[in-house]
């Protein structure tokens, strides 16, 4: 009885701390040839990779992903820019995911991100700045969906 009692606990303290991401490697990141380093840094930092693909969005494709930005004055920079090249779309799994992702990414503009991150490293400009990572667990669930099936995540 205890032990099941224990099996239980184990599995419900491991279910809620345990979260999955999604991360996109931009088209500046794909085509310095960054993807391996990015995803080193996922591994390194002690996050698995559950799923992986290389997709081709289009300029429409990229204004849904971004919809909540679409008031915003950089939308169609962001839109043309998302769809200039393929990206590399990422489910990350792991203790807290979001915010260690977030954490392995660095600031939105490379400029202010804190050294060693990954836009730190490898980003551009505040536009072009290597990867997306979803910002809430909301995002995370929808994201997610927006890109992978549930028999594409391992
Ligand atoms: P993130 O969560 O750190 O990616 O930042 P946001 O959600 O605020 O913005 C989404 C994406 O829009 C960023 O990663 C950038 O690619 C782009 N972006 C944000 N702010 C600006 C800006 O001021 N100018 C341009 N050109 N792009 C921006």
């Amino acid at each position: 009885m205890i032990r099941y009692f224990l099996t239980a606990l184990i599995l419900f303290t491991g279910s809620v701390s345990a979260e999955q991401t999604l991360s996109i490697i931009k088209p500046d990141a794909v085509k310095g040839n960054n993807i391996g380093d990015i995803l080193a840094h996922y591994e390194d930092g002690g996050l698995k990779i559950v799923a992986l693909k290389m997709v081709q969005l289009t300029p429409e494709q990229a204004g849904q992903f971004y919809e909540v930005h679409k008031e915003r004055p950089f939308f169609e920079e962001l839109t043309t820019f998302m769809s200039s090249s393929p990206v590399v779309v990422v489910v990350l799994d792991g203790d807290k995911a979001i915010s260690k992702n977030r954490e392995l990414m660095g600031a939105t503009d490379p400029k202010k991100a804190t050294e060693g991150t990954i836009r730190w490293k490898y980003g551009n400009s505040i536009g072009e700045n290597a990867v997306h990572g979803s910002d809430s667990e909301a995002t995370a669930k929808e994201e997610i969906q927006f890109f992978f099936g549930p028999h594409e995540i391992h």
